[in-house]
């Protein structure tokens, strides 16, 4: 076991083995510093301008272009926004899009969360809850007094990846929000694909985007043309009439709109999501291969096809992670500490596709570096 008498935060790295950019956390995720600087280079035009205005408009049709794009969505796919981020969503969701009765698949904090907010909705039955263990990911099982799925692509305070595959009939509902931008994923499979921008699009928080199909956009018209009530903020009917407006029902953070924007256009411009997700590959075969070849780390998740690509979940026995995460976060390698809730001696590492595939690798040999210095 490892040595008291070490202080993890005097362990100094040599400089090969810091990676160019130090930034590993699930959100708050790494930001592109080109988007940032070109950002700082139009603040005077841009910030503190109307948000109702062509110059923060054009921004938000670059936006939901760009993801049409980036997603392959079919032409009568729509992509919406608001402000709150996913957490908002998932009220607006619970008021706008559930009819009466849901099924959700949960396996770790997000998937849960969402569940036990429609569990408390008076206006809802009790949802179907499909759980399982953390690590493991549930079956979605078709169930006729369903008519909405709520599925998570990626549980970011674990993770594990799902398979989005359609159940019909029912609303295939996903929250995409650390998985959009970094793993595939087929339009056809799902009505509602939604996410914050501030995990694998590297922007900031307190946005909601979200790609709607047909039979999305039709639920949150024959909701609207209901009779339940619904508080304006979280009404789907107004997001979606702004949306094609180019702009939000409420004043959005204008620096997240405009770094959104930028990262998706660099995305496209290099190859859309296959470019991505193939970047995700490359540094999840670094990190899992690293940790099965290690004597002292196991993937946390043993199922192979069930390991995220966006964020790895690295479990630790003889060397306590807390001191290497510390160690890692003295030499400016941060949030690399697992999901606090989780309770495991484990690293949770973010491979999103801002992050270079390269400094995944140089992060696994720091932490060798580190174990080393711990254990001898
Ligand atoms: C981060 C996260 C959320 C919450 O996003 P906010 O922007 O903080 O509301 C929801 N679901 C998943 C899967 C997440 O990773």
């Amino acid at each position: 076991m490892s040595s008291d008498l070490v202080d993890p935060t005097k362990i100094v790295l040599p400089k090969k083995l810091r990676p160019s950019d130090g930034r590993f956390g699930s959100g708050p995720a790494k930001v592109r510093s080109e988007a940032v600087n070109r950002l700082a280079k139009k603040s005077d035009t841009f910030l503190g301008t109307s948000h109702r205005r062509d110059s923060v408009r054009a921004v938000v049709g670059k936006i939901r272009d760009g993801l049409s794009d980036f997603f392959s969505l079919p032409a009568d796919y729509e992509i919406l926004l608001g402000n709150g981020g996913a957490t908002a969503f998932w009220d607006a969701a619970a008021f706008g899009l559930i009819e009466k009765k849901s099924e959700h698949a949960v396996f770790g904090e997000f998937s849960a969360k969402f569940a036990s907010l429609v569990q408390a909705a008076p206006h809802l039955d009790d949802p179907r809850v499909e759980n399982s263990e953390p690590g493991t990911r549930p079956a979605v099982v078709a169930d006729g007094q369903v008519d909405t799925y709520a599925l998570t692509h990626n549980e970011t305070s674990t993770g594990v990846v799902m398979d989005i595959k359609r159940v019909s009939p029912g609303l295939m509902l996903v929250d995409a929000t650390s998985a959009a931008g970094g793993l595939r994923i087929n339009p056809e499979e799902f009505d509602v694909y939604y996410f914050s921008p501030q995990k694998a699009f590297g922007s900031e928080g307190g946005l909601w985007v979200a790609a709607f199909s047909p039979a999305g956009i039709e639920r949150i018209a024959s909701i609207a043309a209901s009779s339940r009530w619904v508080p304006p903020s979280l009404d789907l009917g107004i997001a979606l009439e702004n949306s094609r407006l180019n702009q939000t029902y409420n004043t959005p953070s204008l620096a997240t709109l405009f770094l959104l924007a930028d990262t998706v256009e660099w995305m496209n411009e290099n190859g859309g999501l296959e470019w991505t997700a193939s970047r995700c590959d490359k540094s999840a075969a670094a990190i899992y291969g690293w940790a099965e070849s290690h004597e002292m780390a196991t993937p946390f998740v043993h199922e192979e096809a069930a390991r995220s690509h966006v964020t790895a979940t690295i479990d630790f026995d003889g060397v306590d992670a807390t001191l290497i995460a510390a160690a890692l976060r003295a030499n400016g390698i941060v949030d690399t500490e697992p999901y606090r809730k989780l309770g495991r001696n484990q690293l949770r590492v973010a491979l999103f596709p801002i992050i270079d595939p390269d400094d995944v690798v140089i992060l696994t040999k720091a932490i060798d570096f580190i174990i080393e210095v711990l254990t001898k």
